[in-house]
């Protein structure tokens, strides 16, 4: 089937063709994330398609699926009156109906799995290999449940809490739950061994361009509904792929040339005490400061915003963190558990509705950014609250808890014998 649009290499320049798999430039040289390069220059909304498809002009989709919500974007009074900011939109990726904001697994997460399967061949029949530390496994879960795709998810026990739908999950999901002290990396490792396997795909994190430019979305229904480009761009993160994916999007907003000309300033924040990207920019680093495994999964497990516990954040690498900070002229937050929740209170009470805790960082960020003078008030600032509305969904339906189909114990992890049983699974 053609496609609207190559891969392009952020290393070497080459262009090529996609298959819907493909992760990597096949050239030898330093790592680089691909881009995708669509033939359509212009901003253009689909309007008779649904959900994120409505993009589908600069998404890498051969083809609609099923299910598919979408983020909303709004103004709020009250939050624009408390911090000083009339100029603030607010772009809600989760589960918020009369809002408009229909993502069922209440995360932006979900727009990642959404055009990570569109972008592959609907005649595909490997299993897609998926590791999460919880909203990522729910979304992809729940998608490719909705559309039978067959996929296995490796997830930390911690994350299952994640994991509750409206329907129990069609068989060709397979949940493996990663029990004692495992986190993130855990199950990045035992997932980068299982797909590795003949009939077994890796999803690629980052390095997908389906993740990014599904992500890239919550850009593009924000220009949409504020008919330009913001001053500033505020959102908390684990692996850096949702600000690495909207500086992409605003470079081809800007490309179109009626949305301004200035990059957004990427100002992107992490849970303290776990905070190794803004650790890294802090020091004028362009590499990870070296941490402790143990370290780290010790302050891992102290955060209150869980998914932002990436040990391996996509920082260095070529088109990555780190780049997109230098060329939006962008900066790195922290926020500690106090203050993340204080935050999601403070947006619960203006708006109604719960917000995640990594929303809360970023919402916390952008708080004492608008309190400390770094912000002119007239800034146009993008605030993305990056998952929502997960009580509201609790207190309106009954939701069915997953059970894994597999356990494995920390000292399991990575052994012959685990992945014998994860491969027993299908
Ligand atoms: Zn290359």
């Amino acid at each position: 089937m053609p496609r609207h649009y190559q891969l392009k290499c952020q290393v070497c320049g080459s262009r090529f063709d996609d298959d819907g798999f493909t992760l990597e430039c096949p050239h030898e040289h330093p790592p680089g994330l691909l881009a995708a390069e669509y033939f359509a220059r212009e901003f253009k909304p689909d309007l008779a398609s649904k959900g994120i498809f409505r993009y589908q002009s600069w998404l890498p989709a051969l083809h609609e699926i099923g299910s598919v919500g979408s983020t909303v974007t709004f103004q709020s009074k009250q939050i624009s009156r408390v911090l000083g900011l009339p100029n603030l939109w607010i772009t809600f990726s989760g589960y918020w109906l009369e809002k408009g904001a229909t993502l069922e697994t209440a995360t932006f997460k979900e727009l990642e799995a959404y055009s990570v399967l569109s972008r592959l061949s609907p005649e595909h029949r490997e299993v897609l290999v998926v590791a999460s530390a919880g909203n990522t496994a729910a979304a992809f879960a729940h998608v490719c449940s909705q559309n039978q795709v067959p996929c296995l998810i490796i997830i930390p026990a911690r994350g299952l809490a994640r994991m509750e739908f409206l329907e129990a999950l069609h068989p060709c999901v397979r949940v493996v739950s990663l029990t004692g002290l495992t986190d993130y990396s855990d199950a990045i490792a035992q997932a980068d061994e299982v797909s590795r396997l003949d009939g077994f795909f890796a999803e690629g994190g980052v390095k997908n361009i389906g993740r990014r430019d599904g992500i890239g979305t919550t850009m593009l229904n924000a220009v949409e509904t504020m008919g330009q480009l913001p001053d500033y761009y505020f959102q908390a993160i684990g692996s850096g792929a949702g600000g690495i994916a909207v500086h992409e999007a605003a470079k081809r907003l800007v490309d179109d040339g009626r949305f301004g000309q200035k990059m957004p300033h990427l100002m992107l924040s992490q849970n303290l005490p776990f905070v190794p990207i803004y650790q890294a920019w802090k020091s004028q680093r362009r590499e990870l400061i070296k941490v402790n495994r143990d370290v780290g999964k010790k302050q891992t497990q102290q955060i209150v915003a869980e998914v932002l516990s990436n040990q391996r954040p996509p920082y260095s690498i070529k088109g990555g963190v780190f780049d997109v900070l230098m060329e939006s002229q962008g900066n790195m937050l922290a926020a500690d558990n106090s203050k993340a929740l204080y935050a999601t209170d403070f947006f619960q009470a203006s708006e109604g509705v719960d917000i995640d805790p990594a929303a809360g960082v970023a919402l916390a960020t952008l708080k004492e950014a608008a309190s400390t003078g770094q912000l002119d008030p007239e800034a146009v600032i993008l605030l993305h609250v990056t998952g929502g509305g997960r009580n509201r969904r609790r207190l309106n339906h009954k939701l069915v808890p997953v059970k894994p189909t597999l356990e494995l114990d920390a000292g399991e992890i990575g052994t012959k014998k685990a992945l014998e049983k994860i491969v027993g699974l299908f």
